[in-house]
C-alpha cells in the first residue's frame, strides 16, 4: 500500500515534470532524470513523433532512445494501428483526459499497461510490462476455478457458468447430470483416503474423456460430480448418462487400489424441468437420490411427479419448524405379538403429524423431510421420552413388562450421546432402559458403521435392545450382520406379502427360512412385519419367526386406544414348531 502510494506520487511528479519542462524545450536533459524510475516514459508530440523516450521505455520497446526520437510511432510500430493503445492515445490527445489501457502486443510478445496523460505538446505515456503479473493472476484465477485433485472445474466455477448459461440466458438449453459414486465410502474405509483420491482422479478422467464438445465436467465436492451439456438435442443427456453408467463400471486399477465402482445419475434439463440455475442443480440432485434409492448404477430423469413431490416437501419443510413447537406430532402404537406365547410383548411407536391443513400424515409422507430438518433432534428426544412415559403407563396398568420400539434416524443412532439420552428418558419415566427397543435400518448402520456400533453397543449396555428394521431390502451385507450389536431382525413386509402371492410364494418362503436360520445362528430373533391376514400369520409361524406385527394383529392406534392385553389365536404348537 505504502509502496503504491509512493509510486503514484512519483508518477504525478513525472507527469508535471514532462508536461512543463519538455514544453520549455529542456526535454532531453530532463529525461535523463527519468531514466532512474522503473516505469517506461515516452513523450509523443501532436504529429505522433517520439519526442523523448527514457531508458526503461526504450528497453521495453526493444530499441535505443536515439533510434526512436524523431520517428513516427505508427510507422515504427504498425501493429499498434487499430489496437487499444492507438485508441487510448488518440482519445487522450483529443479529449485532454488521461486514459489507461492494458493489452497484449504480439510483435513484442508482451502485455503492456499504458497510462496516457495529455500535455501541451502531445501525450506522455507511462508504460510497464505486466506480462508476469497477468500470468500470475491467470494462474490464480485458474486455481480458484478448478478442483486441485481432478483438475475439473469446481463448484464455484460451475455455479458461475450455470449462472451465465441459464440465468443470463446464454444457452437455449442446459442438461445437467448429477453424478454420485455408489458406496464410495467403502473404498475410503477399506483402502484409505489416498486410494479414494486415486479413484476420484480416474473417475474425473473418465468423465472428461466421454462428454464430447458440448459437455463440461466438474467435481463439486466429495464424490459428487456434475456434468452439463449446452444446447444438446433432447435425449442426448440420457444417452450420455447411460454411457457413463457403463464406462464407470470398468475396473479401476491404480497403484493402491483395484476396485469396481458404480455411479448413480440424476438428470434435469433447463428449461423443461427447471426455471433457473439453482433449481436445475437441485432437481438433478433430487433425481440422483431417486436413482440411488433404486439400488445404485441407475439414471433417473427429473419429471413432473418429482416436481410435485418436491414442492410438497418444500412446503412440509417450511411447516415443520412450527410443528414440533405447537405439538402437532403424536405417537401411534402398533402392537407386536410373541408367536410362542400368543400374547403381545410390546408396541412400535410410529410418529404421526397432525398437520393443521393436510390432516393426519403418516411417516411415509414426511419422515425423510423430518430426518433432514434441524427440528429432528428435538423431535427425536421428545419421541424417546414420550414413548417411554407411555410404555410405563401400559406396564403399570397391566402389570406386564411391555417393550416399546422407537425408530431412530442415522444422526441419532450414530450420536455418542444416545446412551445418555436413553438413561435420562428411562429415569424420567421411572422405567428400566430395557423397556426400549431401538429400531434402525441397515442404511443407518452402514453409513457410519463405527459410530453406529459404538452408540448402539452403549445403549445395549443399559439393557435396551436393538432391532434391524426392514431387513432384506437394503444392502444386507452378511459381514456387517455378524459384527452388528443387534438383538433381532425385522423381516421386511414385502417378503411376508409375497408369501400369499402364487408367483412369489415359493421364493418368499425360501428367503424367510434363510433369514430365520441366519438370525438363529447369530443368536438373534426375528419379527415378521406387515402381517395382514390369518394365512400370512400361520405361514410365518410355520417358518419359525419369533414375533410378528401388522394390520391383522393390530393397526397403529393412539396410546389411549392401545390394548396389549388381548391375545391372538395362533396355530397349536405341534402344527408349526417341528424344530
Ligand atoms: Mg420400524
Amino acid at each position: 500500500m505504502k509502496h503504491n502510494k509512493k509510486q503514484s506520487v512519483r508518477r504525478r511528479d513525472v507527469f508535471r515534470f514532462t508536461g512543463e519542462h519538455v514544453h520549455r524545450g529542456k526535454g532531453e536533459g530532463d529525461f535523463q532524470v527519468l531514466d532512474h524510475i522503473t516505469d517506461g516514459v515516452m513523450l509523443l508530440d501532436r504529429q505522433w513523433m517520439f519526442r523523448n523516450v527514457n531508458r526503461t521505455a526504450a528497453r521495453l520497446l526493444q530499441r535505443s532512445p536515439t533510434d526512436l526520437i524523431g520517428r513516427d510511432i505508427w510507422a515504427e510500430y504498425p501493429d499498434l494501428i487499430g489496437s487499444g493503445y492507438e485508441k487510448a492515445y488518440r482519445e487522450a490527445a483529443e479529449t485532454g483526459l488521461p486514459r489507461t489501457v492494458t493489452e497484449f502486443y504480439a510483435p513484442l510478445d508482451t502485455w503492456f499497461e499504458a497510462r496516457v496523460f495529455p500535455c501541451e505538446c502531445g501525450i506522455t505515456v507511462l508504460v510497464r510490462d505486466v506480462t508476469e503479473a497477468r500470468a500470475m493472476s491467470e494462474r490464480l484465477s485458474d486455481q480458484a476455478a478448478h478442483d486441485a485433485l481432478t483438475g475439473l472445474i469446481n463448484r464455484r466455477e460451475l455455479l458461475t457458468r450455470l449462472g451465465e448459461l441459464v440465468d443470463e440466458g446464454a444457452a437455449a438449453s442446459v442438461d445437467l447430470l448429477f453424478i454420485d459414486l455408489d458406496r464410495f465410502k467403502e473404498i475410503n474405509d477399506s483402502f484409505g483416503h489416498a486410494a479414494g483420491d486415486e479413484v476420484l482422479c480416474v473417475i474425473g478422467e473418465r468423465l472428461s474423456g466421454s462428454i464430447g464438445e458440448r459437455g463440461h465436467a466438474s467435481r463439486i465436492g466429495g464424490d459428487e460430480f456434475v456434468v452439463f451439456l449446452v444446447d444438446a438435442p433432447e435425449g442426448e443427456a440420457e444417452r450420455v448418462a447411460s454411457d457413463f453408467i457403463v464406462r464407470m463400471r470398468e475396473r479401476i486399477e491404480t497403484p493402491s487400489v483395484r476396485a469396481s465402482i458404480s455411479v448413480s445419475i440424476g438428470l434435469a434439463r433447463y428449461p423443461v424441468s427447471a426455471a433457473n440455475a439453482d433449481e436445475l442443480l437441485r432437481n438433478a440432485d433430487t433425481a440422483m437420490y431417486h436413482a440411488k434409492r433404486m439400488g445404485g448404477s441407475h439414471v433417473w430423469t427429473f419429471g413432473r411427479e418429482d416436481a410435485r413431490r418436491l414442492s410438497n416437501r418444500l412446503r412440509l419443510r417450511a411447516d415443520l419448524e412450527g410443528a414440533s413447537a405447537t405439538g402437532q406430532f403424536q405417537l401411534y402404537y402398533q402392537p407386536q405379538l410373541n408367536l410362542v406365547t400368543g400374547s403381545m410383548y410390546g408396541a412400535e411407536a410410529l410418529v404421526r403429524w397432525n398437520h393443521p391443513e393436510l390432516g393426519l400424515l403418516a411417516p411415509g409422507d414426511f419422515l425423510d423431510v423430518l430426518l433432514e430438518s434441524s427440528a429432528y433432534e428435538a423431535t427425536g428426544k421428545w419421541l424417546i421420552h414420550l414413548a417411554l412415559r407411555e410404555a410405563a403407563q401400559w406396564q403399570a396398568a397391566d402389570r406386564m413388562p411391555y417393550k416399546v420400539a422407537v425408530n431412530l434416524s442415522a444422526t441419532m443412532a450414530q450420536d455418542c450421546d444416545l446412551a445418555a439420552l436413553v438413561r435420562e428418558a428411562a429415569g424420567a419415566a421411572g422405567v428400566s432402559a430395557s423397556v426400549l427397543d431401538i429400531e434402525v435400518t441397515e442404511a443407518v448402520i452402514v453409513s457410519d458403521f463405527e459410530a453406529a456400533s459404538r452408540s448402539l453397543a452403549a445403549v445395549r449396555k443399559l439393557g435396551a435392545t436393538v432391532s434391524l428394521d426392514d431387513f432384506g431390502t437394503g444392502y444386507s451385507s452378511l459381514s456387517y450382520l455378524t459384527r452388528l450389536p443387534v438383538d433381532r431382525i425385522k423381516i421386511d413386509k414385502s417378503f411376508v406379502q409375497q408369501l400369499t402371492v402364487t408367483e412369489t410364494r415359493r421364493q418368499a418362503r425360501v428367503m424367510i427360512e434363510a433369514m430365520v436360520a441366519l438370525a438363529r445362528a447369530l443368536g438373534m430373533q426375528t419379527v415378521a412385519e406387515g402381517v395382514e391376514s390369518a394365512e400370512q400369520l400361520a405361514l410365518i409361524q410355520k417358518l419359525g419367526c419369533d414375533a410378528a406385527q401388522g394390520y391383522f394383529i393390530g393397526r397403529p392406534v393412539p396410546a389411549n386406544a392401545l390394548n396389549l392385553s388381548k391375545r391372538c389365536n395362533l396355530l397349536p404348537a405341534h402344527m408349526w414348531s417341528p424344530k
